[in-house]
């Protein structure tokens, strides 16, 4: 009988177009399945996303019919442990493109390469591998509409076709005992994974289910996605973010079902997913952009401190700025371990635009709390907003809460389902609380005001919605202020 291979599950926790599989097959019939939880990984990870991730591995554990083994410990020494005590042949994984998973294959397989095993890395969680394209003169892309031409133009593979079926999986239970070895059963005992009863409503985990999720919104929601997925009171995104970060669903697997279609809809989801793997990208290229600006100027960029700051960033983190739409977003993140992508641009401009304070601090509560936290969609996300990114907003762009809410949000749903103190304002009055039964103008410490411009708490405004924080910052002044600041490194 063959050596067993050893199938290595990390960010694609799924058994169906998984090319690792054929891989796998190509050098024995026979695999053990294995996902190492490594405290370097879950430790920044908040209790949603872990939570989730225990989800998908008990659905992985379950369509392996329960041969999933854990293993607790640093992969660099617990897998090649693991090859040498079943005599492995060979070990198969997706590659990992990101700063902290290059460097952890690399030591994996340089120890297991001194053991003649061989590392083989198939595939990526990514419909084109990062690196794999590059501008006419060779150097990576900065701009993600030339990345997206490239992209359309590489195109990529079809599906693989594999089940639970493509190896003969080994039974954990016959193997000699491993030190940090678990079984699926036993990941409610371990600290900080077990009880997710009192965190937020999580997706359904696992791969049934985000297939679930895809051919559900295909059939019945991609129609109207092009018109409507920046309305965040809609339900008119995929949601699959979740899926894609642990691997659930592969976004190959959406794109081929796409490919018939020459609609606008269709090709706006496309567009969707290619700035999911420009991000990816980007940062395989740019490693220390997970913690650095892109944009070198930005390191010279003045920002708020002390106090006054601090108390803000307080007020940002629990969704009380007494800016509606922010308010309702980082209350949605609490609440669901998710924000609607909309309203993540919102409050992250609120952060660096209007509070003044480094994208680095909102990207990393954003990734404690984010069920999809993703290193590189995150920080680029921020990065963009706060335009020290690639291809980044102009400058000058910094947004208006009460008008994007009054866009976006043009009847308050969103809002009144997320700030019950704002429950009792019909239509998209609730983004401006401030200006409620204002007939005539009102008056702030300084002079009248209009209903455009906050006033401080105890205005006559604010007679109904006390509950309800007045804003933190002036937005009109507090853009003059970012202007300001952005002058002075250009
Ligand atoms: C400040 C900020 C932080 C973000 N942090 C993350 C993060 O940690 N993880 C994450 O997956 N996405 C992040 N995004 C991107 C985007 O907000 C989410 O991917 C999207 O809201 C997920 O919802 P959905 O699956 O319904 O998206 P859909 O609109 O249905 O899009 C389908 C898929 O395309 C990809 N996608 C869509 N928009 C973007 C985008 N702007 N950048 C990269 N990929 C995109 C995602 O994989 C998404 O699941 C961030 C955006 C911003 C502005």
């Amino acid at each position: 009988m063959p050596d067993p291979a050893i199938v290595w599950f990390r960010r694609d926790l799924r058994l169906t177009d998984l090319p690792a599989l054929l891989a796998a097959r190509d050098r024995s019939t026979r695999a053990l399945a294995v996902f190492v939880l490594d405290d370097a990984l879950l430790r920044p990870a908040g209790s949603p996303r872990i939570a989730f991730l225990a989800g998908c591995l008990r659905a992985l554990d379950a369509d392996l019919g329960g041969r999933l083994l854990l293993l607790h410990g640093d992969p660099v020494e617990v897998i090649p442990q693991l090859a040498h005590s079943i005599n492995a042949d060979s070990v198969h994984v997706s590659a990992d493109f990101g700063p902290y998973g290059t460097q952890r294959d690399d030591a994996v397989q340089a120890s297991l390469a001194a053991a003649g095993v061989p590392l083989i890395r198939t595939g990526s969680p990514y419909a084109v591998t990062p690196g794999r394209i590059s501008t006419k003169a060779g150097t990576p892309y900065k701009v993600f509409t030339s990345y997206r031409r490239g992209w359309l133009d590489h195109g990529w593979r079809s599906p693989a076709a594999t089940t639970a079926d493509s190896l003969a999986w080994l039974d954990p239970a016959e193997l000699p005992p491993l030190a940090g070895a678990l079984r699926c059963s036993a990941l409610g005992a371990l600290p900080g994974i077990g009880d997710e009863r009192d965190g937020p409503a999580l997706p359904p985990p696992g791969e049934a289910a985000a297939l679930r999720r895809w051919r559900t919104f295909r059939d019945e929601r991609l129609t109207g996605y092009d018109t409507h997925r920046d309305r965040p009171d809609r339900d008119a995104t995929t949601r699959l973010s979740p899926h894609l970060k642990f691997g659930c669903i592969h976004p190959r697997t959406v794109l081929h079902d796409l490919r018939e279609s020459p609609s606008s809809a269709a090709s706006v989801l496309r567009s969707e997913l290619a700035w999911r793997d420009f991000y990816a990208d980007v940062l395989f290229h740019r490693p220390d952009t997970a913690r650095r600006n892109y944009n070198p100027r930005f390191d010279a960029m003045r920002y708020d401190a002390g106090p006054d700051a601090e108390a803000a960033f307080d007020s940002w983190r629990e969704g009380r700025t007494g800016y509606p739409i922010v308010d309702a977003g980082m209350r949605q993140l609490l609440g669901e371990g998710w924000m609607h992508n909309r309203v993540r641009m919102i409050t992250a401009s609120f952060l660096t635009k209007d509070l003044h304070l480094p994208w680095w601090r909102g990207a990393r509560h954003f990734m404690k709390h984010l069920v999809d936290g993703d290193l590189a969609s995150n920080q680029h996300g921020w990065q963009w907003t706060a335009g020290c990114g690639t291809d980044a907003a102009p400058y000058f762009r910094v947004f208006n809460p009460v008008t994007q809410g009054e866009r976006f949000d043009p009847d308050g749903d969103y809002v009144r389902r997320w700030v019950p103190e704002l429950r009792h304002i019909d239509g998209k009055a609730v983004h401006r609380p401030w200006a409620r039964g204002a007939a005539a103008p009102l008056f702030s410490v300084n002079g009248p005001v209009s209903a455009d411009m906050p006033v401080s708490v105890g205005t006559p405004g604010y007679a109904d919605t006390s509950a309800y924080p007045s804003p933190i910052v002036d937005h009109a002044e507090e853009r003059v202020v970012a202007l300001a600041r952005f002058g002075e490194i250009r």
